[in-house]
């Protein structure tokens, strides 16, 4: 019987997609799919830091997994199985993990999960840690495995240079690298001939993709110039990318959302604050009033566009005026979709040096209050998708 391995995903698209790197290895390898952990040889779970929550139920899940295949007792019929954490939590906790949690077997961060079979063969004799790599790792051979057969994520760079102050994400998946254009069209063409016409393009922050053009070695070949590149591909249908900086999106993204035939008109634009004073905290790189004027751009340029964004309220030092700026900026905007988070320090980034003082009730408050307005718009505006 071919040995099962279960994948369990927490967080974004892009630990999705990895998800499915990942998967595609070990069926290279000769493993099947398990649906569950109890039918699984090897159990991972490929983990998200950006928020205490998810690494708490993480945490919680994969203890609760541990115990009960502790208890159970080894017979021929049940061998043991190998857990692991994988990605961003791996990453961020290393070593920390094995004393959290006795009973895994495996860490292994996000610049190594090329090596993950292997690994895992290595695990049944040794507990394995591997962290390295971080800064350079990028999926540049994609194994085909599409867990959706309608839609398709592609990745199309890696990391972050921006040092947000409240995120981990520089810190866990390393500096920014854009993947040569030749291994996307490939990965494209590779998706389309397997019947998915519906692709969505990632990156931490996709406006900063950069790459050299070979066939014209002084040319430098950026985010449009790759969607212009992958619009020419005969039988791609619909192409969607996030997630865009506001500091580096511009009129040449929102004309090549109008021109090109292909681009699905949604722009995910996170403003994280309506402060000026807490944008500065967070080390955004605009202003309130810099991503209004973006705003009315987009969609003079593209009036049919939906828009997006997150939001974290609670950051340190937010007041009730700050509170009110992001409130009446939301107002003025009336996005499409909000995605509203509540603050939580991340170790090792900067604002996790400040003290987390918007007391937990001011949070939820402010949460329930953004909430409340975003429904109240997304009933008002989004009647307009309906059939569509
Ligand atoms: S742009 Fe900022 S929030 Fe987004 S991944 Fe980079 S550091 Fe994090």
């Amino acid at each position: 019987m071919p040995k099962k391995i279960y994948i369990r995903t927490f967080g974004c698209q892009m630990n999705e997609r990895d998800s499915e790197f990942i998967a595609g290895l070990f069926l290279e390898k000769g493993y099947t799919l398990a649906d569950s952990p109890d039918d699984a040889d090897i159990v991972l779970f490929n983990t998200c830091s950006v928020r205490e929550h998810a690494e708490h139920r993480a945490i919680s899940n994969m203890g609760a997994l541990l115990k009960i295949a502790h208890r159970k007792p080894i017979t021929d019929k049940r061998k043991p199985k190998i857990f692991g954490i994988v990605g961003c939590m791996a990453q961020a906790m290393g070593n920390k993990l094995f004393q959290r949690l006795p009973g895994l077997d495996m860490v292994c961060g996000t610049g190594e999960i090329a090596k993950l079979p292997e690994l895992a063969q290595k695990a049944q004799e040794k507990k394995m840690l591997a962290t390295g790599n971080a800064d350079k790792f990028i999926l540049s051979r994609s194994p085909y495995y599409r867990e959706k057969k309608d839609h398709a994520y592609v990745s199309i760079m890696r990391g972050c240079n921006n040092f947000c102050s409240y995120c981990i994400v520089p810190h866990v998946r390393g500096k920014e690298r854009s993947r040569p254009v030749p291994d996307i069209v490939n990965e494209v063409k590779d998706i389309v001939a397997n019947g998915i016409r519906n692709i969505t393009l990632l990156g931490q922050n996709v406006n900063s993709y950069k790459t050299h053009d070979t066939r014209h070695k002084t040319h430098v070949f950026g985010f449009i110039d790759l969607l212009k590149e992958i619009n020419n591909i005969d039988g791609v249908e619909k192409i969607s990318f996030m997630t865009s900086h506001p500091k580096d999106a511009g009129i040449e993204l929102f004309e090549a959302m109008r021109d090109l035939d292909k681009i699905n008109r949604h722009l995910h634009l996170p403003l994280q604050s309506g402060s000026d004073r807490i944008l500065k905290l967070m080390n955004r790189g605009y202003t309130r009033k810099k991503y209004l004027s973006l705003v009315k751009k987009a969609r003079e340029i593209v009036p049919d566009l939906r828009l997006t964004t997150d939001i974290i309220i609670g950051f340190p030092t937010e007041t009730g005026k700050d509170f009110n700026d992001t409130l009446s900026l939301m107002k003025e905007v009336e996005f499409n979709l909000a995605y509203i988070f509540k603050y939580s320090p991340r170790a090792g980034t900067k604002a996790a040096r400040l003290k987390d003082d918007v007391p937990e009730a001011t949070k939820s408050q402010r949460h329930k209050t953004l909430l409340d307005l975003q429904r109240g718009l997304y009933e008002k505006n989004n009647h307009i998708f309906i059939n569509r």
